[in-house]
């Protein structure tokens, strides 16, 4: 197997609220920027959003990054602070600053479209830009897809796309659940040492380690942010912030937990919704595999450090990487795309990251790893991605929440069988992918039905 993704890239640090509606389009705004470098003549820049991303993309925030994204901005850099200002600033002048120092008009009325009866071919998040010049004569236009979690790859053929595979042969080329089962019964190895060793493909192992422990730290500053953040979420719902109030309640009482031993559950939700609000409210959040599911790994990383003593360095480098393990599988063989399969390819693959992750962490074999991680999926199947007026709120935050309690439960299930079961995490996922590919366009990140149709938006 050649190799494209590393572990690393499921694990990217953004900008909610959304990896396939804000990270994606800003990086691929960007990316269109940077090659208008040589473009001479350029007056205007259109950019046209299709399918999922012109239906959802308000809600998502994805006018507001195909802006940023524009003027140089990347998701990982990009001073979150400073965004709503920088927002007003392009919309009040109609003027952009692209990277190389040009200032063109950019009107976003006329020059920012959501086609939202058209799609293109490839993806449901499909994108355009088009420059041009003072006459309208069309001089650079490029196609781009956001293809789920942050990723992108260009479309139109001849155009740029640095997402093509490479020729990287890893020592444990694993594409399938059965090939991990296999690879580590000849190795003698665990997902996350198999992992770790392909890792070494890209950077020195003391270099992935390290960004690891960057991705964990993320994770926890934005935990602690969730839980301190007053308020109320943007968007139309006026919904409160409720991780601030579950967070005092939790630590003002600390002896309620020695009649309830079930208050673990609430941390447990209690770190999920943290860094769901933060990612609904545009904060800093890492992908875990994607924005709208963020809340999931952290939250069960957490409960692993906390609970059972798991913090330290190598341990959480190894719960990552058992979890991008998983991940890679959902992402090469089905998808992490809320538009193209629904929620179970976001919830869900978090949750069966998570599972597969905490039971490695808590000294399950290979197969009890594999087991938690196929448990994790199949009480996702068939979830549907129905965000009520197109923000990544209700049921996105609370979904975190389950979704993280229902991993721990996978993992606890899965040790206590001996790794054999019936449904293989492999015929999960293509059953994962064929439920997705039959659900109606209006349950994949539309807003068109489910929740978002029969709870009113005030
Ligand atoms: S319902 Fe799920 S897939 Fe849809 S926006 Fe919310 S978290 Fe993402």
């Amino acid at each position: 197997m050649a190799a494209d993704i590393s572990a690393l890239d499921l694990f990217t640090i953004g900008i909610g609220p959304s990896s396939s509606h804000t990270v994606g389009p800003m990086r691929a705004a960007r990316r269109f920027s940077e090659q208008l470098a040589g473009v001479t003549a350029l007056a205007r820049i259109e950019a046209h959003l299709y399918g999922s991303l012109a239906l959802a993309g308000k809600g998502h925030g994805t006018d507001r990054a195909v802006l940023l994204g524009l003027a140089g901005e990347l998701p990982e850099s990009v001073d979150i602070d400073a965004v709503p200002a920088r927002i007003e600033r392009i919309r009040a002048t109609q003027r952009l600053h692209l990277p190389d120092g040009r200032e063109i008009a950019f009107d976003e009325r006329h020059d920012l479209s959501f086609h939202r009866t058209g799609s293109l071919p490839a993806h449901p998040n499909g994108m355009r830009f088009v420059a041009l010049d003072g006459k309208g004569t069309e001089l650079l236009a490029r196609t781009y897809y956001s293809v789920g979690g942050g990723f992108v790859v260009a479309g139109g053929k001849g155009e740029d796309d640095r997402t093509a595979p490479s020729s990287r042969a890893l020592p444990f080329p694993y594409a399938t659940g059965d090939d991990l089962l296999r690879m580590a019964r000849e190795s003698g190895l665990s997902v996350s040492e198999m992992t770790l060793r392909n890792e070494a493909s890209w950077r020195p192992e003391a270099e992935t380690r390290a960004r690891l422990l960057g991705v964990w730290r993320a994770m926890q500053a934005c935990v602690e942010r969730g839980c301190r953040s007053e308020g109320t979420l943007p968007g139309g719902l006026k919904l409160a912030r409720r991780a601030p109030h579950l967070f005092r309640e939790l630590t003002e009482r600390p002896e309620a937990a020695l009649s309830d031993p079930l208050t673990t559950l609430d941390w447990v939700s209690l770190w999920a919704m943290a860094v769901a609000e933060e990612n609904a409210a545009g904060g800093r959040v890492v992908t875990a595999p994607t924005n709208g599911a963020a809340g999931i790994v952290p939250a069960v990383l957490h409960y692993f450090a906390r609970v059972h003593g798991g913090a330290d360095d190598d341990r959480i480098a190894r719960f990552l990487l058992t979890a991008a393990a998983f991940g890679l599988l959902y992402k090469r063989n089905a998808s992490i795309s809320g538009a193209e399969v629904g929620c179970q390819g976001e919830v869900g693959v978090a949750c069966s990251m998570a599972a597969g992750a905490l039971a490695e962490a808590l000294g399950g074999t290979v197969p009890q790893a594999e087991n938690a991680a196929e448990i994790g999926m199949e009480h996702n199947l068939g979830l549907t991605c129905d965000p009520i007026g197109g923000l990544v709120q209700v049921p996105c935050i609370e979904r975190n929440a389950m979704g993280s309690v229902k991993a721990i439960n996978a993992a606890r299930l899965a040790l206590r069988g001996d790794g054999t079961h019936r449904v293989s995490l492999d015929r999960v996922i293509a059953t994962m992918r064929q439920t997705g590919a039959d659900m109606s366009t209006k349950y994949k990140e539309t807003s068109r039905g489910g929740l978002a149709v029969n709870a009113i938006e005030c």
